[in-house]
């Protein structure tokens, strides 16, 4: 599945050209275009699925595994002292792209960056029993 209006899908097709430093059946990844930190590299699903959720379990699975070692190549090819590895899933999230596409950003010791905590807005004040129902209804959503 291929969409012809997809910066992604025209990537994964050949059609536009990319640095790629990954590719097999499933996955593929490539530096991204307009880097946060040298070796920021983008690793997505070769079929185009906009959010995490529309993605099979094995495609994920297979991603994921991508990700994994990617994550140790990267960080050994810029010489990096750690990296965050993130999926902004949806436009809320800041996922401005609509395929599917982990980030593996390289840090170095005193880059100036940020840890993921500080993705999100305001920190929202929960009491104990909202805690309970939130883990309660995400244990009784999964599968
Ligand atoms: P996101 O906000 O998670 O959707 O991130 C999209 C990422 O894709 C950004 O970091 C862009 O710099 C990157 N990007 C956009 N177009 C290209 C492209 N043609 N090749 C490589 N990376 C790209
Ligand atoms: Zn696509």
């Amino acid at each position: 599945m291929s969409n012809d209006d997809c910066i992604f899908c025209q990537i994964v097709n050949g059609d536009v050209p990319s640095r790629t430093v990954f590719e097999d059946d499933t996955a593929m990844a490539f530096l991204d275009a307009n880097p946060l930190a040298p070796g920021h590299t983008l690793v997505v699903p070769k079929r185009h699925y906009e959010t995490l959720e529309a993605v099979p379990e094995d495609t994920a699975a297979h991603v994921f595994g991508a990700l994994h070692r990617l994550n140790t190549a990267v960080q050994h090819a810029v010489d990096a002292d750690g990296a965050n590895v993130a999926f902004n899933d949806g436009p809320a999230a800041g996922q401005e792209v609509p395929h599917v596409h982990g980030h593996v950003i390289p840090r170095f010791e005193g880059d100036g960056g940020n840890p993921v905590h500080a993705v999100a807005g305001e920190r929202p004040n929960l009491s104990d029993d909202e805690l309970d129902e939130i883990a309660e209804t995400i244990h009784s959503q999964r599968d």
